[in-house]
């Protein structure tokens, strides 16, 4: 017992002793570091990262004793950017960039910090002003890293393309997928306000840069289709088989419709279900199933679907089935059906989303551009559970 009281006594001495502690080792680092190089700085920007609160107090005060200090500016500059007090960030940067004695790489420097200061309060104009003052210097690449997320939140599809060349150039690297993609993306705008001669030449370029642009041939179809030419529409979708036929599921409905468009459904159907053969899918298997319910009728859909579930046995699948034969079930097996389905729904809830290969993030929707790392076609048209099966 008395024991125990011992201990409750001397924890605050403890936390006291910590505090204290503390304090002295920040007033001797702060007195010692008015006589060390700009690298001790930089350092200690990384190490005070974890307590910023503490770190800008320190810093303060020091900046207010040590006026000429630029590394302490640029290291309070980005604990405020960090912390999301973005205003005070850009003074400080701003302040850094209106002194005369700034050295060349330290100028530089702190366009390269206000940029991003303005890029994060999403005053795009700015930062890409201050971006633009980087090109054709040492920090030329890190500007257009910058310049590149900049045009593509504006979608200003035509400088993106021209800052990807000018990075490649640099790095030596290729950014031919996101160029062809930004091709793309100047042609779907045009599709979209029928300027279809300039979409043409923009869907050429794409496939020059990269040939093995799926999306290009799809928007070449969709341009088809949009004038009403339903047969070059096919062939131009069916070339995507030769570039990657995992994107085929993508285009499951744009055949049927142009197919019917054609009068010739039964052939789109067998299209696909030849499709569906070589390269199995469960995007492709649900869009060959519902046009065969409705075509032919709900003996061949199951016939079909029992087919594919041997072939390739998946969660989704199975669900699909049961959903059909509830329909038809009497009233006494309907029930028992329904738990067995929604049970096989909870299990599957996650295996039906698309994933991005490059972040991981999950997406029901299929996107071009990943929303969350910003990654240019890293994901692969296949659900969840296909790609867990498949590995
Ligand atoms: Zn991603």
């Amino acid at each position: 017992m008395e024991f125990d009281t011992w201990w409750l006594l001397a924890l605050p001495l403890f936390f006291a002793l910590g505090w204290l502690a503390a304090r002295v080792d920040i007033k001797q680092l702060l007195t010692e570091s008015r006589n060390l190089p700009r690298s001790y700085f930089r350092g200690l920007n990384f190490l005070l990262n974890e307590q910023p609160d503490k770190a800008i107090e320190a810093f303060i005060e020091v900046v207010k004793v040590e006026k000429e200090t630029v590394e302490l500016h640029f290291a309070l500059g980005n604990l405020f950017r960090r912390r999301g007090e973005l205003e005070r960030a850009i003074r400080m940067h701003q302040n850094i960039l209106d002194r005369e004695d700034l050295a060349p790489e330290q100028r530089l420097m702190a366009v390269h910090e206000l940029g991003q200061d303005y890029l994060k309060s999403g005053l795009l104009d700015r930062a890409e002003e201050l971006f633009s003052r980087l090109i054709g210097t040492t920090w030329e690449q890190r500007g257009l890293k910058y310049l590149l997320e900049i045009y593509e939140q504006e979608k200003d599809w035509a400088k993106a393309i021209e800052a990807s060349r000018k990075m490649d150039a640099i790095t030596g690297d290729s950014s031919a997928k996101d160029i062809a993609h930004f091709y793309c993306e100047l042609a779907a705008g045009d599709l979209a306000h029928q300027r279809y001669d300039d979409a043409r030449r923009y869907i050429d370029e794409a496939l020059t840069v990269n040939r093995k642009c799926t999306r290009a041939n799809m928007i070449l179809g969709d341009l088809h289709a949009a004038r009403g030419e339903f047969a070059a529409a096919v062939d131009a979708w069916k070339r995507v088989e030769g570039q990657s036929p995992a994107y085929l599921s993508l285009l499951a409905d744009r055949f049927l419709n142009a197919f019917r468009k054609l009068d010739s459904e039964s052939q789109g159907i067998a299209l696909l279900r030849g499709y569906l053969e070589r390269y199995p899918s469960l995007d492709l298997l649900n869009a060959v199933f519902q046009a065969v319910l409705e075509s032919e009728g709900t003996a061949s859909a199951q016939a079909l679907l029992r087919e594919e579930l041997r072939r390739n046995p998946t969660l989704i699948g199975l669900s699909r089935l049961i959903e059909i034969q509830i329909a038809e079930a009497p009233a006494d097996r309907r029930h028992d059906l329904e738990l067995t389905r929604s049970l096989i729904e909870q299990h599957s809830r996650g295996l039906s989303l698309y994933r991005c290969d490059s972040c991981g993030f999950r997406a029901r929707q299929f996107y071009w551009h990943c929303p969350a790392c910003h990654g240019w076609e890293t994901y692969v048209p296949r659900r969840a559970e296909e790609r867990e099966l498949a590995a």
